[in-house]
């Protein structure tokens, strides 16, 4: 393994958020190791595609979002197909669309399932893409866009799947609901927030279905389906350092500027405690045989009473993603000091940017990071707005056991492994309200074409996007139909 092992996603993350990989390396739709779609998912998968196209080219750049505008075309799409939606608005020109398929007259909100994504993207830098990344372009395979995997992809995906069963007169079992939310990338105020708190009654289910999974893809095969049932806490945290102003040309040893940066470097060197959740549990122990034997032996000592120390220590200084899996975290991620070049400032700040387990609180973190700076000229102050630690989705609820036998259908014997996201994803909200929430990207993709989220040239491979329909759609199928 080269460095870091990144393979294990990323996710969402849109708060944080390679070797070449060609077509022909990649699993085709007649792949062997692949089902067989019908007919009717196969027509589905070619009107997506311009779906898809059509969306990307929709500019949807959050700061300002303009989600209403693409809210709007897929209410049009909906409308051809006789579903009605609603669209609601959460500032001018922002906000959510919400459809719902139902199977009783009278909705039980605790057994529907939702099927959400985000329609805002974040930035670009037009200078550094190959093509113009608002043009939908189809190129070797791929269609490259802003947005095609993070997350119009899925956006579009649901839709699909959503059509299909109205399309095909399916017996529903539980009230299938659509929503196509936005400010997703900017902490969801203008969307998911609005959502939840402002219209509960449109959205509320016991199940639903988000980004902030990842369908493994290597060597053209699916080596197996992260389905993520928890994520991280996010809270920023000030570190202020005080002292003297003055003259340059006379230093004090009270200089805040030092006194941060002596702080700040024992802060980044600090490793929180490892620990474990039943969600990160399963992730080590479900990857530790699909990784290489050294990697293998190490994730499955993690737990082990003597080698404990010396497996995370392995796993955390090979892979960056699976070191934030094991522990808190509190990043350095701003500095500001000073005005002039000759002037020594009173004041100097810094940011941290703290990732608490779910389930810690972070006074016991400040505690200990206060005893590690032991500086009086330094005070920590928490920013507000912080996560709310939200519970983690049962691993051993019907959706989730519904998506481990489909995949396995579907990928030949794929794994599903539960997974944590590092970052923050919309889902935490719908914990909140004891929803079943679970990321779950169908789309395979492999490592090289997962980091191009949010970054440059960010593509999906044409043949993954159609797979990931055929794949949600079973899922959603064996669900929430009635045979
Ligand atoms: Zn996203």
């Amino acid at each position: 393994m080269a460095g870091p092992n990144l393979r294990v996603f990323v996710l969402t993350l849109c708060t944080l958020c390679c070797a070449s990989y060609t077509g022909a390396q990649g699993f085709t739709a007649q792949s062997p190791q692949i089902a067989t779609p019908s007919a009717d998912v196969v027509k589905l998968q070619g009107e997506a595609i311009v779906w898809l196209q059509d969306l990307i080219r929709i500019n949807t750049t959050n700061p300002p979002g303009n989600e209403i505008v693409a809210a709007k075309y897929i209410a049009d799409i909906l409308k051809r197909e006789g579903i009605p939606s609603e669209i609601f608005e959460s500032t001018p020109g922002r906000g959510f669309l919400v459809a719902r398929l139902s199977a009783t007259a009278v909705p039980d909100p605790s057994r529907a399932l939702l099927l959400m994504a985000h329609l805002d993207v974040v930035g670009v830098d037009k200078s550094k893409w190959s093509v113009d990344p608002f043009a939908a372009v189809m190129k070797d395979g791929y269609l490259y866009g802003r947005g095609t995997i993070d997350d119009k992809g899925m956006v579009i995906a649901n839709l699909a799947v959503f059509i299909s069963l109205k399309r095909s007169s399916a017996r529903l079992n539980r009230d299938v609901i659509f929503l196509a939310e936005g400010d997703e990338e900017a902490g969801g105020e203008f969307g998911m927030k609005f959502a939840v708190e402002k219209h509960w009654d449109k959205i509320a289910a016991g199940f639903a279905l988000n980004e902030g999974g990842h369908t493994v893809l290597k060597d053209g095969k699916v080596q197996y389906v992260g389905v993520q049932a928890t994520e991280k806490v996010a809270v920023n945290v000030d570190v202020i350092a005080t002292g003297t102003s003055g003259h340059a040309s006379i230093p004090r040893k009270d200089n805040p500027v030092a006194h941060l940066a002596t702080a700040i470097g024992k802060i980044g060197a600090y490793e929180a405690p490892v620990q474990f959740n039943s969600v990160t549990h399963g992730y080590f122990e479900g990857i530790a045989p699909l990784e290489d034997e050294e990697t293998g032996k190490w994730l499955q000592a993690l737990e082990s009473p003597d080698r404990a120390d010396h497996a995370a220590r392995w796993i955390s200084n090979n892979n960056p993603i699976w070191n934030a899996m094991l522990r808190d975290t509190a990043t350095p991620t701003m500095l500001q000091a000073g005005i002039r070049q000759n002037v020594v400032p009173s004041e100097a700040r810094g940011v941290l940017n703290v990732r608490l387990l779910p389930g810690n609180q972070l006074d016991p973190l400040i505690n200990k990071l206060k005893q590690l700076v032991n500086d009086p000229q330094i005070r920590f102050e928490t920013q507000p707005n912080g996560g709310e630690a939200a519970p983690s989705s049962s691993l051993e609820s019907d959706l989730y056991s519904t998506i481990k036998a489909v995949s396995a259908q579907e990928f030949a014997g794929a794994p599903v492994v539960p997974y944590m996201s590092t970052g923050a994803t919309d889902s935490a909200r719908l914990r909140m309200r004891s929803v079943q929430a679970y990321g779950l990207d169908p789309f395979p993709l492999t490592e090289d074409d997962l980091m191009r989220m949010h970054a440059d040239d960010e593509r999906i491979p044409i043949d993954s996007f159609r797979k990931g329909i055929q794949f949600l759609d079973a899922v959603v199928n064996a669900f929430a139909v009635t045979k």
